[in-house]
């Protein structure tokens, strides 16, 4: 067009610069003349005669567009972008509330409509970019910006988890517990090493500043926690658990120290005589119940007493010092049975030079193994033997 107009062709870059000013100076006297309302209606006849056009335009157009904006940003002086820059801010810093709110609002729209028909691969390089951008930004940011950021954070995690519903919440934490599945299933052994001491330092922090009102409470949960995991295993889940537990154990025990060895074996021991003293005053109890007497609860009260306690104790590592052996010969197992002295016969069987002896398989005096039927007679009988005669003596 410029090219049929002779006299635009010779006007020369000072004259057109003056043209325009004027041009720009008479739209900025018209402007300031203008009421509020006049100010609206032009501004939203321009915007929507820019839609209008941006609808119209095609993809190709658009990029194009987007492209000659960067390239005349790149391109610009520094005055010019700084000129640029404080026109924007200076627009930004007058805007009313309402507007800004919605500005950003259109900005919102605009955005969601852009990543709505965004490429597959357009959406990847802009992540991509993103992330580079964003470890840039964190490489580069002192202690104190870094410290306002993630007050920022945790600000605004705050506001949106105080806000969300019970499905909301639900969804987030399925979703966070599908990607912890998933780190977890990629991560080498060193990094799980890492994270498991991570993870046991910062609940050790923890507990220790837990009161015992948090602790009861917490333990609490752990159990019901465990309980509902155990009767909601499969067969195979099981198996999985119980080689773990083996294997863990196994490591434990080929690692310990002597001393904790020693303190391992004191617990057990003391927590076996616990079992076996709760065991026996259940039976003693269902005796007692059987003939509707009162009488265990003075036994109950016998066994927490102190005195006979400690005798007790004494009892049980007395009778726990006896070496029970057994003679290869008349296969006898007793307490304190007298050895042959370096030998794996008793002193009888040592004795008896006859041939076979007397009390030998070979004389036809072992009875071999005692059946299952008679077993269970045997463990009840001795049971009840022993219990009559030390009623307060646990098995
Ligand atoms: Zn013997």
């Amino acid at each position: 067009m410029e090219l049929d107009n002779p006299n635009l062709k010779k006007e020369s870059a000072n004259e057109k610069r003056a043209r325009l000013d004027k041009k720009n100076q008479r739209a900025q006297e018209l402007r300031r003349a203008e009421t509020e309302q006049e100010r609206q209606a032009r501004l939203k006849k321009r915007n929507e005669k820019d839609r209008a056009k941006r609808k119209a335009e095609s993809p190709l157009e658009t990029e194009q567009r987007r492209k000659n904006r960067k390239i005349d940003e790149t391109n610009e002086s520094e005055v010019h972008k700084e000129v640029r820059l404080e026109h924007k801010r200076s627009k930004l810093a007058q805007e009313s509330l309402d507007r800004r709110a919605a500005r950003l609002n259109e900005m919102r729209i605009q955005q969601k409509h852009r990543l709505a028909v965004e490429s597959q691969e357009n959406r990847s390089a802009r992540l991509q970019n993103m992330r580079i951008l964003q470890k840039e930004h964190l490489a580069n940011e002192t202690g104190d910006d870094r410290a306002a950021r993630l007050e920022r954070l945790s600000v605004l995690k705050d506001e949106r988890l105080a806000k969300e519903t019970q499905e909301e919440k639900a969804a987030r934490l399925k979703y966070q517990s599908t990607l912890q599945e998933e780190k977890i299933a990629n991560e080498t052994v060193h990094k799980r090493a890492a994270r498991l001491k991570h993870q046991n330092n910062l609940q050790e922090k923890k507990m220790a500043k837990e009161t015992s009102d948090e602790r009861a409470v917490r333990l609490k949960r752990q159990c019901a926690y465990k309980e509902n995991a155990l009767a909601n295993e499969t067969p195979d889940e099981r198996a999985v658990r119980l080689k773990r537990q083996c294997a863990y154990k196994e490591n434990a025990l080929a690692n310990e120290t002597p001393e904790q060895k020693s303190a391992r074996l004191q617990n057990m021991s003391v927590y076996k005589r616990q079992f076996a003293q709760d065991a026996l005053l259940k039976v003693i109890n269902a005796e007692h119940l059987h003939n509707n007497e009162t009488a265990p609860l003075i036994h109950q009260a016998i066994l927490k007493d102190k005195v006979v306690k400690e005798k007790m104790d004494k009892f049980h590592h007395e009778m726990s010092s006896i070496e029970s052996t057994i003679c290869i010969v008349c296969s006898e197992k007793f307490p304190d049975t007298k050895m042959a002295s370096l030998s794996t016969t008793c002193i009888r069987c040592y004795r008896d030079k006859a041939n076979p002896k007397l009390y030998s398989s070979e004389n036809n005096m072992n009875p071999g193994a005692v059946p299952n039927e008679l077993q269970v007679c045997d463990i009840n009988l001795n049971f009840l033997l022993y219990y009559r005669t030390n009623p307060l003596k646990s098995l």
